[in-house]
């Protein structure tokens, strides 16, 4: 492909609405260009790459035994209302103004079924797996991460239907394979963690992740990434707090201007692991009082999970001083005013000559011995893991909390959808049974941006062979003045595409300087340089992108070297 004729608008500024470096090297690599917020055109550039990526998913959905389907973006509003969705999704979902009862797709959950339902009748009609790439659209709240978060978007996104749940099982593992070779194959590092399915609905999840400093979940991973979890549910190691072996009776003191862990620590030299905060909370209506060591942070979703609440919220200043007769700060689980429900975290199990708050403003207890001294309902582990804390495998290693970026996400549905719509099927006695269905996504832009997050310098992008919009980067210097220039770039540009290889000719009549900057932006793997002063000694340059590494090589070889190069570069 010749610069000179190709749509390549590449820019030196960063543009101002790019937050995050994917977005911004998007822009300025000519790959995208927004259109309104969150809504994106892909330039040719960009759009060679989105074909790489769908062509990698499609081949591993083959290889697993995917069947493609492709399904409208309009859906009558009335399937969604029969699974409770159009509710669920809320905003998230586009209501199209015009012509009611049409809305447009944020997946297809829903669709598949409908399809099923149709057709799938029997066990022996199953196992099935169906799957599409395809424009999903989602009113997300404030798009700003390019097209990381987009308002349309291109997903892949597969369903299976099975008679049983060991077929469900199969189906779900052959699935959790085909994604790990995607990634491997696009280059992501990624890890994987175990989910909960929001409103998804169903028994397991998983969620592929991968770790950026832009991305909006947060995940516990050991070194190695043998364990990775949500922060939601990670766990670690931690020693236990031993008990003291002076155990003398509780005792109220004073402690004027002590509202934190810290002026408990500081003014009063208790060690951190002796001081209980307490901290209530509102479980359905209900107030519940939880006890944490020291500084340790509550989390809510392993409190929500523990006390089974549909509805949790911190419990307001007013409630607080109501219901215990003290203020945020000296708080604690003896003496509260009205009786309520006490959990305390397991770190605290069997401890004793701890310090809470006396319910008095003003006033905390110690020597507290929570056997002896308090009605503790249950010890759970209600805690959110720390950075630095023992992975939970005993492997030995320490927990590094990061942020990650989802980039896909694989459900055991069950029979959620199947008996909203009514999809059965009937088994090998004649028995009817709902159709055991698992989902499984990928977004087709989110892999992109989250290849160029992890694979860029300060001079632009480096991409790995299998998605690189062209393998070969053939710059030609100072064609204008020297007719043998451009005879060697037209040949090599002819030879290279002969063997298969994908060039990209920068025949502009450009500087060198613009050459090699656009060059290193657009991020070849290989940028092959003819110039005259190289050349009047037969030889010419070969440059790796990503390492930056540098050979002349004479101009006979070259044909050879760059095949071997390239063969080199993942
Ligand atoms: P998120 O939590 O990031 O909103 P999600 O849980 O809504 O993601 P799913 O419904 O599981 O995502 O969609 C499957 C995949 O589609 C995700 O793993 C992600 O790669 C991609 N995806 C989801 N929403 C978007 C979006 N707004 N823009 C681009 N890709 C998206
Ligand atoms: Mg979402």
């Amino acid at each position: 492909m010749r610069q000179s004729t190709q749509f390549l608008p590449t820019l030196k500024e960063v543009p101002n609405e790019a937050q995050i470096p994917s977005h911004q090297l998007m822009v300025r690599a000519a790959m995208v260009r927004q259109l309104a917020a969150g809504v994106f055109s892909f330039l040719p550039l960009g759009y060679r790459v989105h074909k790489k990526i769908c062509d990698i998913v499609r081949q591993e959905m083959d290889a697993i035994g995917g069947q493609e389907f492709h399904m409208p973006a309009l859906n009558p509003i009335e399937i969604w209302e029969q699974t409770g969705r159009v509710e669920a999704m809320g905003d998230v979902m586009f209501h199209i103004k015009n012509r009611e009862g049409l809305v447009l797709a944020p997946t297809h959950e829903e669709i598949i079924t409908f399809h099923a339902r149709q057709h799938v009748h029997s066990y022996r009609d199953m196992p099935q797996i169906w799957y599409q790439i395809q424009t999903k659209f989602r009113n997300e709240p404030r798009p700003k991460s390019g097209v990381l978060r987009g308002r349309q978007f291109t997903m892949k996104d597969a369903y299976s239907l099975d008679a049983t749940t060991e077929g469900l099982d199969a189906a779900y593992d052959k699935h959790e394979q085909a994604y790990r070779n995607i990634y491997t194959r696009c280059g992501l590092r990624f890890f994987i963690v175990g989910a909960s399915s929001g409103a998804m609905g169903g028994s397991k999840s998983q969620e592929f992740m991968v770790e950026s400093p832009h991305g909006e979940d947060t995940c516990a991973v050991c070194d190695d990434l043998s364990y990775a979890a949500n922060i939601e549910v990670a766990t670690s190691i931690l020693a236990a707090i031993p008990r003291l072996a002076e155990n003398p009776s509780i005792e109220e003191f004073a402690t004027p201007g002590a509202n934190t862990i810290d002026d408990l620590i500081q003014k009063y030299s208790i060690p951190e692991e002796r001081c209980a905060k307490s901290v209530v909370y509102v479980a359905d209506d209900q107030p519940v009082l939880v006890l944490m060591c020291g500084n340790d942070e509550l989390n809510e979703s392993k409190l929500q999970g523990v006390l089974g609440a549909t509805a949790l919220r911190p419990a307001e200043a007013e409630e607080l001083f109501a219901w215990t007769g003290a203020h945020a700060g000296s708080i604690g689980p003896i003496g509260l005013r009205t009786p309520m429900r006490v959990i305390a975290d397991q770190r605290l199990q069997h401890v004793n000559g701890l310090v809470s708050g006396a319910n008095k403003d003003g006033f905390h207890l110690r020597n507290i011995d929570l056997d002896r001294d308090a009605t503790i309902e249950a010890y759970h582990d209600v805690r959110t893991v720390r950075a630095g804390e023992l992975c939970p495998t005993g492997c030995g290693k320490e927990l590094r909390v990061v942020n990650a970026i989802e980039v896909g996400h694989i459900f055991k549905l069950g029979t959620k959808y199947s008996s909203a719509l009514g999809a059965t099927f009937l088994d090998e006695n004649g028995k009817e049974h709902p159709i055991i269905m698992g989902s499984y996504g990928i977004g087709i832009e989110r892999i992109m941006a989250c290849f160029i997050e992890q694979n860029h310098d300060e001079r632009g992008i480096t991409w790995s062979m299998s998605l690189a919009p062209y393998h070969v980067h053939l710059l030609g210097l100072g064609m204008k003045k020297s007719e043998s220039v451009r005879a060697v770039c037209e040949e090599l540009e002819k030879a290279f595409t002969a063997a298969g290889i994908d060039v990209l000719f920068d025949d502009r009549d450009e500087s060198p300087g613009v050459k090699f900057n656009d060059a290193d932006l657009l991020g070849m793997p290989l940028q092959v340089i003819v110039g005259d002063k190289n050349l009047s000694a037969g030889n010419i340059e070969v440059k790796v992108r990503r390492t930056g590494e540098r050979r002349i090589v004479a101009l006979d070889d070259v044909r050879a070297d760059v095949r071997s190069l390239l063969h080199g570069l993942a």
